[in-house]
């Protein structure tokens, strides 16, 4: 049977130093607060967001939502980023992606200010993880993935790493992280042939697909650490990750859940930044 690896006891991790932090910014009569844009009303978007504002809500954080109508213009949206920029009152701000397809999302990225760019959207801060330079603020799930192995004490150096994902928010970001810390890295995606056969040599697979309960037995070995990055429902409704849990968890090393797995990193990663922003501003 597998170690799992928790998010939670991450997470707690991450909370008691913005604790700190949170404590010595009231101090000085600062308190942390995330704006929240929203274009429609996307039941994905609204549950992620009821679930930041509650964890906001529980840290001290303040949040302040930005509904915005479907149909708003990418003028009207770069004006709202500029106008948060401008605002003091805002640390960092969450824009819910993806925007309709009338918007021009890289304009839009580019608007935001790189300061409080706590989702890692700026160019800027996108291009700092890719040279190495931790003053930006990074993508919060790769990072998510990253903590875990790294508060589990997993080994990276010379060891085979594969990511299944290529994403800019994700994969792509996730690979310069693991060479950072001097892992071989191989990225997959949905051309890669027989990926079974790569995966299943690997020492870490990270997947990231969003296809329930894909990954399967053959894909691991018994050695196998596996972070499961994605989330999606399985047949019956149920929230699931990529890999099929119930039984490759019986077959691998270390195995991360979903729920409860990176997920649970990742918003507290988001927060962290808020505070940092908030630190910084
Ligand atoms: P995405 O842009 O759709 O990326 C999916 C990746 O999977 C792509 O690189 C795609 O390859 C690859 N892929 C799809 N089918 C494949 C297959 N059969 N074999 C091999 N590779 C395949 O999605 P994303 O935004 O990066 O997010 C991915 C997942 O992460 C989603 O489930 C999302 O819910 C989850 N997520 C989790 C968190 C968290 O905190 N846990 C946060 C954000 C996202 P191509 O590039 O060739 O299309």
């Amino acid at each position: 049977m597998a170690e799992i690896l928790k998010g939670n006891v991450v997470a707690a991790q991450i909370k008691e130093k913005m604790k700190q932090d949170i404590e010595e910014l009231a101090k000085v009569g600062k308190v942390p607060t995330l704006g929240i844009v929203r274009l429609g009303n996307n039941p994905d978007d609204i549950s992620y967001e009821k679930s930041i504002i509650k964890n906001c809500n529980a840290m001290g954080i303040n949040s302040k939502v930005f509904e915005k109508e479907l149909n708003l213009t990418t003028e009207e949206l770069i004006g709202l980023m500029k106008e948060l920029n401008e605002d003091n009152t805002i640390s960092g701000v969450l824009l819910f992606r993806p925007l309709p397809k009338h918007i021009d999302e890289a304009r839009v990225r580019a608007a935001l200010s790189p300061d409080k760019d706590v989702d890692c959207m700026h160019p800027l801060n996108l291009a700092k993880i890719f040279e190495g330079d931790l003053t930006g603020f990074a993508p919060c799930t790769p990072k998510a993935a990253m903590e875990i192995l790294l508060y589990n004490n997993v080994e990276l150096e010379g060891k085979n790493v594969v990511v299944v994902n290529r994403s800019m928010v994700l994969g792509k970001p996730l690979v310069m992280m693991l060479l950072e810390k001097n892992a071989t890295v191989t990225i997959c995606h949905s051309r890669t042939k027989n990926l079974h056969e790569i995966t299943n040599k690997a020492d870490v697979v990270v997947t990231a697909l969003g296809k329930a309960k894909f990954f399967d037995k053959k894909y691991f070995n018994e050695n196998s650490i596996c972070i499961d990055v994605g989330v999606s429902l399985d047949s019956e409704g149920n929230l699931s990750g990529d890999i099929d849990y119930q039984s490759v968890s019986e077959m691998v090393s270390m195995i991360t859940p979903v729920p409860g797995g990176v997920g649970a990193v990742t918003t507290s990663l988001l927060l962290s930044q808020v505070v940092e922003a908030c630190k910084r501003n």
